[in-house]
């Protein structure tokens, strides 16, 4: 009997198609997954770096030995350059921004002077940001978290009245609201201040 095979399901899972696969490179049908050690060598803005992933799941002939990288492999060598360069992960950045009040891509991309198209791309993984683009983050981030949490509240509280002003049908609905906000906002504060006091 075979050896089974680590990540074989899950892999399998995605790829209807029943392995073994033919091999694009010695023809015979013996491709399927594997878990390799592999070093890359990945460009990063203008750098390249030497990544060794010491579990990369891949598709491999048995009989040849050649490797086949799948979306899956491509993330896993990028997670590791992340992490040798000690840049945020994805998560990390969608966790950022969650803590610091929620804010959204556009936001973000708007504090660190990026496109928000990119921020996008940084939190999927499809892109890796540059050591700059990081640090602005993590600058961004920490500013946000150092905020007391009643300039946070009012923070919130203001992006509530933009969204009224621009959700609202008419003036008279827009100035009850917003009337209404300012009130809360300023009891929220206290509310606040003395909570964090106690
Ligand atoms: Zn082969």
């Amino acid at each position: 009997m075979k050896p089974a095979l680590r990540n074989e399901t899950s892999l399998a899972k995605r790829h209807p198609r029943p392995f073994p696969w033919r091999c694009s490179a010695c023809g015979k049908v013996d491709v399927a997954p594997a878990v390799v050690r592999y070093t890359a060598n990945v460009r990063h803005h203008g750098r390249t770096h030497k990544v060794r992933v010491a579990d990369l799941c891949v598709l491999k002939c048995r009989a040849c030995g050649a490797l086949v990288f799948q979306n899956d492999s491509h993330q896993q060598i990028a997670r590791a350059l992340r992490r040798q360069l000690g840049l945020l992960q994805p998560e990390e950045i969608r966790e950022g921004r969650r803590q610091a009040n929620d804010i959204t891509q556009e936001q973000l991309a708007q504090a660190i002077d990026a496109a928000v198209a990119t921020v996008s791309r940084w939190e999927t993984g499809a892109v890796i940001q540059s050591r700059r683009a990081d640090k602005a983050m993590r600058r961004f981030f920490a500013t946000q978290a150092e905020q007391p949490l009643s300039a946070r509240v009012s923070q919130l509280v203001e992006s509530l009245v933009s969204d009224v002003l621009s959700k609202s049908r008419s003036d008279t609905e827009k100035e009850a609201l917003l009337k209404a906000l300012c009130a809360r906002k300023k009891e929220l504060g206290d509310m606040l201040a003395t909570a964090v006091r106690e």
